[in-house]
């Protein structure tokens, strides 16, 4: 056999015994779950022939909804502590396919990358919480609670999410705590510091999430022939207001974790950016803190996990070409901060737009305008727990020296069917990346790092021994 011929051969059994995180995660890819529909049935049928060998008793809860369905997998322990749950939705976005320079269900990796619809948000987890179970099965290192794994559907739609299973089926996921999707485990953009051993800037784990609230503005005029237009344009009146909308922005709000967020950005960065994080955290000068704001606000994310966001999501108005409709509409969704309520929200939105004819009335309040109630959401779990402090633990062994801090998480999740019960849920997206690498998810040619995939199977395997070994 010629050398040219076995080269390939080499390489990718290299790379196939290098990361089965990896390898899970292309399979994972390949059955396509978009949501709607979701077909999640499919994954669950993949991930339970994989736990059931290993010693796992696995369940599935059909939804009302023909091939969606929730797995929940337990490994027993000695029953002397409450279990640990790892949460992993097996749903994803859509794709626009033609904005992709890869199939983004072919699970392809390319460049040190595991490109595809879900890489981050969330098979990519999935993949990395099943693996470090299995391992932990494997091993078969004694327990003292029970590790379940819980692979859960509809959570880019619902409404037949983890919040609608607890409803009928709380027994099987009650326990201690729980991991799933959430903070950040940051690279740092200039590589590795000068002597580190790695390249990661901070690892963030959520302790909450910001809750949605939508608001809907309503303009009326006179619905006549757009022949002769009169002074009270539905449209216009509208524009007026999204137009002021638009150039306001909240003011920065820091709960005690996003205070500790920006404490740690403080410290794993650079003049001037050290002192605007530090003096966003502390500084009582409101010129200082707007200084600081306008700066760190340059980074959307940053943006956002500091207040509340005003983001346009829908417009409605008129129905035919030669028509003045009666009424104007837009949709406002607010990514609020734990506590905020409706009513406080309407009556500042109401004077900046400061037009009494814009009526203002709520769309909804909780995740996508639907489900969960603001307390349902707002009780931010403690970092007093061995989770958190076996998370944070593996973290300084997999990543020597890293800063572990509390996080807002700036998004929704599926944490609240556990917080709503006063049970402690942790997020992390567990995979040192970049912010491009960031930028992607929900986006096009969504990817993650293979050694990330590596590491953040060490940290959560690492994690579990902690808190469930004996
Ligand atoms: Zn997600």
């Amino acid at each position: 056999m010629s050398l040219r011929f076995f080269a390939p051969l080499l390489v990718a059994a290299t790379l196939h015994a290098a990361s089965p995180t990896a390898d899970l995660l292309v399979e994972l890819i390949r059955v396509d779950t978009s949501n709607p529909p979701g077909n999640e049935g499919k994954l669950d049928d993949l991930i339970a022939a994989k736990l059931k060998p290993l010693g796992f008793s696995i369940e599935i809860f059909p939804t009302p909804q023909p091939g969606k369905s929730h797995l929940i997998a337990r490994l027993k322990g000695d029953g002397s502590a409450r279990p640990v749950l790892l949460a992993a939705h097996a749903d994803v976005v859509g794709v626009e396919r033609e904005k992709w320079s890869v199939d983004p269900f072919a699970g392809i990796i390319k460049d040190g990358y595991v490109y595809g619809r879900g890489a981050i948000d969330f098979k990519g987890g999935l993949a990395v919480f099943a693996e470090a179970v299995m391992r932990l099965a494997r091993n078969k290192a004694p327990l003292k609670r029970d590790v379940i794994f819980m692979v859960e559907a509809d959570e880019e739609g619902q409404p037949l999410n983890t919040s609608w299973l607890a409803q009928t089926q709380w027994d099987k996921m009650d326990c201690e705590f729980a991991l799933n999707e959430g903070g950040w485990i940051m690279k740092r953009p200039d590589g590795r510091a000068k002597g580190a051993s790695h390249d990661v800037r901070y690892v963030s784990i959520s302790t909450a999430d910001k809750t949605a609230i939508s608001l809907v503005l309503t303009a009326k005029g006179t619905s006549t022939h757009s022949s002769m237009p009169r002074p009270d344009s539905a449209i216009f009146r509208l524009s007026k207001a999204m137009a002021k909308l638009a150039d306001y922005d909240t003011r920065p709000e820091l709960t005690a974790s996003t205070r500790e967020f920006f404490l740690t950005l403080a410290k794993t960065s650079e003049p001037p950016m050290s002192t605007y994080f530090t003096n966003l955290a502390t500084s009582k000068d409101p010129k200082k803190v707007a200084e600081a704001d306008r700066e760190i606000s340059k980074d959307i994310l940053l943006h956002a996990i500091m207040r509340n966001t005003i983001a346009p999501v829908l417009m409605n108005a008129g129905f035919r070409g030669n028509v003045i409709p009666g009424s104007a509409e837009a949709t406002i969704n607010f990514r609020a901060i734990p506590g905020t309520n409706a009513a406080d929200l309407t009556a500042e939105i109401k004077k900046v737009i400061a037009d009494p004819d814009i009526e203002i009335t709520v769309a909804g309040a909780g995740r996508g305008g639907r489900g969960l109630s603001f307390d349902n959401n707002t009780r931010e779990s403690k970092t007093t727990t061995d989770l958190y402090k076996a998370l944070a633990d593996s973290a300084q062994k997999v990543w020597p020296g890293v800063p572990v801090t509390p996080y807002l998480f700036q998004a929704g999740t599926d944490a609240g069917a556990w917080r709503s019960r006063g049970i402690p849920v942790y997020g992390i997206y567990p995979y040192p990346i970049s912010n491009e690498d960031l930028s992607r998810m929900h986006g096009n040619d969504e990817r993650v790092p293979v050694d990330s995939l590596e590491q953040g199977t060490d940290l959560i395997y690492r994690t579990l021994l902690q808190v469930a070994a004996k």
